[in-house]
């Protein structure tokens, strides 16, 4: 976009400083151009009045499934990334796991050219740690990199060779290149389908233990430490991968983790009713444990709030929760849902903000999360006030698997533009434009 736009009146949130403040932003050619600068936003240009709301950097999703190429009646990534900016994301990270697998710079330059023709979000693509995600043969990290992507992952399939995962942490430091890890070990895991606990004895289902998510991040930790490589756990879902994580940073490793809202809103007792939308992998835990990843994402040990937006079609949940798909779609719930931290005093606003944007941005080496002058200016409006319930039937997702709907929630993304440009507005339909020139 050319031209100006300021956006007036709201409160700006800086995730970097850790402030909020009444200001305006001015906008003009698609960067940021002045933040609280009087003389500047005296400037003549058109006004979004964001009166009431909070003004932050758009923001930063670094896990998703587009399922594009090759599972297109589920997502593409035209209507992921619609989803994303309805949901306040303006970048987003899209795993490897599509058909053919993200695994070579062809499949990288596809998903990027879809991007640029969405018109939408930014689309960041993950490469495979190995070829095929069959954990045999590790992928061409560099010439993906040199395509686009931003990290390697093997995501929904857990490295079970260690000696593959040892070089792939080596590997991809030669490319600077993130290792994003599924840390659930096949073999403990069996045929598991939920957390192994009291429930799944009750429920007469087949449990997968705690203890399957933290042996792997125990081996990954030792191979972080052998290597020197940079290593992200994806999803965290217990009480003790948190402590390792923390003591694995506090011993000066370059271990990083995020959460989702389903593992910080959720327990196993989700799944009583065999609601298959509470199906995932890593499944869903005990309070205990969701207490613990609360209190990792507050003290730091967890930088990054990440949807695992994993949309799969009606068919694939509609049937026995053995067989039924795992995952949920999470782009339009996650700000509503992670706005109950700050209710909950889990994290404060800025604190919420940057889990949401600079922490996810620095570890993918990404330029996002920042409303400093001179960056692009992907800009989410967020009314903290605003009360909605979740509709799965109107989400811009392909999908409707959530076990979030008719949720109420309070707070919502009612603006998101991307290098200056409103992408997706909410407003009541009695409202005024908000935009005037
Ligand atoms: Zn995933």
């Amino acid at each position: 976009m050319t031209g100006r736009l300021r956006i007036a009146n709201g409160t700006v949130v800086d995730p970097v400083a850790g402030t909020a403040t009444r200001c305006d932003v001015l906008v003009e050619d698609g960067r940021i151009a002045a933040v609280d600068a009087p003389e500047l936003i005296e400037a003549d240009a058109p006004v979004y009045d964001a009166r009431g709301c909070w003004v932050t950097p758009g923001l930063v999703d670094m896990h998703v499934h587009l399922r594009e190429p090759g599972h297109e009646y589920k997502e593409t990534v035209a209507t992921g990334a619609a989803a994303a900016v309805a949901g306040g994301f303006t970048s987003v990270a899209c795993m490897a796991n599509t058909n053919p697998v993200n695994d070579s710079a062809a499949v990288t330059r596809y998903i990027l050219e879809q991007a640029t023709l969405a018109k939408s979000a930014r689309v960041y693509p993950i490469g495979a740690v190995s070829l095929g995600l069959k954990g045999e043969r590790l992928a061409e990290m560099g010439e993906m990199r040199r395509a686009g992507i931003v990290a390697v992952s093997d995501d929904g399939m857990p490295i079970m060779d260690a000696g593959l995962m040892r070089h792939a942490l080596e590997y991809a430091t030669l490319f600077d290149l993130l290792v994003i890890a599924h840390e659930e070990d096949a073999c403990l895991r069996g045929r598991g389908v939920m957390n192994e606990g009291v429930t799944s004895v009750r429920l007469g289902l087949c449990g997968s233990p705690a203890a399957a998510e933290e042996t792997m991040i125990a081996r990954d930790v030792a191979l972080v430490e052998l290597t020197g490589g940079r290593l992200h756990i994806a999803h965290v879902s217990t009480a003790r991968s948190v402590a390792m994580i923390r003591a694995a940073k506090a011993r000066g490793l370059a271990v990083s983790a995020e959460a989702t809202p389903h593992h910080l809103f959720l327990t196993e007792e989700a799944v009583a009713e065999y609601d298959t939308n509470a199906k995932m992998a890593p499944p869903l835990r005990t309070q205990a444990d969701v207490d613990a990843l609360r209190a990792g994402l507050g003290d730091g040990t967890i930088e990054a709030i990440a949807t695992d937006h994993a949309p799969h079609h009606a068919d694939e949940k509609e049937c026995e929760f053995d067989q039924a798909a795992n995952g949920i779609v999470g782009l339009e719930t996650a700000l509503g849902l992670a706005m109950k931290l700050v209710a909950l005093s889990v994290l404060d606003v800025p604190a919420l903000i940057a889990r949401l944007t600079t922490g996810p941005a620095r570890l993918l080496g990404i330029p996002a999360g920042t409303l400093a002058v001179g960056a692009a200016a992907d800009v989410t409006v967020i009314d903290p006030e605003r009360r909605w319930k979740v509709a799965a039937r109107g989400f811009k997702s392909k999908s409707r698997n959530t076990p979030f709907d008719g949720w109420d929630l309070t707070g919502k993304a009612v603006a998101t533009f991307v290098g200056g440009t409103l992408v997706y507005e909410d407003r009541p339909a009695t409202a005024p434009l908000r935009v005037a020139s």
